[in-house]
């Protein structure tokens, strides 16, 4: 059955949470100190399937369970397949190994000059700034190192990072990232991006983050004055699902909007919760109306224990294909592979090309026709519109 949504409405409210004062639902401190971290937060509220009571149990060996009430509110409590509920509440899955699976899929640790530091490519790094997220992604390509479950020994101590960056001159693009960089205090992040001001040869400073999507509370006006302080800083927020784009979501990409940071986003392709076009399509759309730009749709990184989420590349294809010309060239994403190992992103698309030869490219459109582009010049046969600067080359020029 197709997708669809009531386009017209936001969902916004504090849900299950209606006897709480609202100047503690806004607080950003109180939705942390609330997140249903245990079996128990989960049953107080629902009934859990017995795939996902096995999953919770074996939770705190590799990722933690934190989901913050808000974002909790948006789980279907009567359907086991919801979108949000598959994100957020482990299954049995995540215990099961695969031969293919990896600890470090990207071969990050690799290529760490200094903990927390991913130099791979030439010109930009990534900077793990802390090991802790509103909640935590089932499928996240760094459970290894965030909320610390495995023991991995991960510290962040940005002043070894800060240290490098500024000895590495090639380096004009740093991303903050983590765990998520907006959990760090106002104070903290004001004295973080300062010193990444401060170094001439850093062009380019943006942040990833899913605290929009899991709190939203958090983007507060002081956020919004330091991030426009140190700006031009650009954000790359984290939306996999339409039901995921709230009224709150919407006002904090407003804030942010205003506060002069541009957003992208970068969706995980999953199976159930958006391995569909329909899906797909709306999410995009939601995106767009919130100011926000669609980076990049991740083919889901070989994570241990993660199998059950795993999309076939050729649908995640066929869904770009079902947007390209369908739909606003902006709500598009760029779909890549992070190739395991430590590659980098690859692009992936659709084939538009039929033939490329010395003469011609020959291409198919989005309905599926067929179009050709000569690669050739061919002179035009005499007689024709050739007189006319034939006869002026020989008045110029005898
Ligand atoms: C994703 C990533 C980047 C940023 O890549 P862009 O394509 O520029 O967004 C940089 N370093 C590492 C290690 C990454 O994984
Ligand atoms: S927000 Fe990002 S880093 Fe944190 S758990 Fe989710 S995917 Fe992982």
């Amino acid at each position: 059955m197709p997708y669809t949504e009531d386009r017209s409405t936001w969902f916004e409210g504090q849900g299950l949470w209606q006897h709480v004062p609202e100047s503690d639902w806004k607080d950003w401190t109180w939705q942390l100190k609330n997140r249903l971290t245990k079996l128990e937060d989960l049953e107080r509220y629902m009934t859990l399937t017995p795939d996902e009571r096995a999953g919770v149990l074996f939770a705190g060996h590799k990722l933690a369970m934190a989901i913050t009430p808000y974002f909790f509110n948006l789980i279907d409590r009567n359907n086991p397949n919801c979108p949000i509920r598959l994100q957020m509440i482990p299954r049995a899955g995540e215990g099961q190994l695969h031969a293919e699976e990896m600890l470090d899929s990207l071969g990050e640790d690799e290529h760490s000059p200094v903990p927390g530091l991913v130099h791979r490519y030439p010109d930009r790094v990534l900077f793990l700034v802390t090991d802790r997220c509103a909640s935590y992604c089932r499928y996240c390509t760094r459970s290894r190192l965030v909320s610390n479950a495995q023991d991995y020994n991960f510290h962040p101590e940005y002043e070894q990072g800060l240290r490098y960056i500024e000895s590495h001159p090639e380096i004009r693009d740093v991303l903050l990232s983590g765990g998520d960089p907006l959990l760090l205090s106002d104070r903290k992040l004001d004295h973080l991006l300062g010193r990444l001001r401060a170094i001439k040869h850093l062009e380019f400073i943006r942040i990833g983050s899913r605290i929009p999507v899991f709190l939203p509370q958090r983007i507060t006006p002081e956020l919004c004055e330091i991030l426009k302080k140190h700006g031009p800083i650009w954000m790359s927020i984290h939306v996999n699902h339409p039901k995921e784009a709230t009224a709150e979501l919407r006002d904090a990409c407003e804030r942010l909007s205003f506060a002069g940071v541009p957003l992208g986003n970068q969706s995980v392709l999953l199976k159930g919760v958006n391995d569909d076009a329909d899906v797909m399509k709306a999410l995009v759309h939601r995106l767009l109306r919130m100011r926000v730009r669609p980076y990049y749709l991740y083919q889901m990184d070989l994570i241990t224990g993660g199998a059950h989420f795993k999309v076939d590349v050729r649908k995640g294809l066929e869904i770009i294909q079902a947007l390209r010309g369908h739909t606003t060239g902006y709500a598009i994403p760029q779909y890549v592979i992070d190739a395991p190992g430590g590659g980098g992103k690859v692009p992936v698309n659709p084939n538009y090309i039929e033939k490329i030869t010395d003469e011609e490219v020959v291409f198919k459109n989005y309905e599926g026709r067929t179009f050709r582009y000569p690669l050739t010049a061919t002179p035009v046969v005499e007689g024709e519109t050739v007189e006319k600067p034939v006869k002026l080359h020989e008045e110029l020029h005898g």
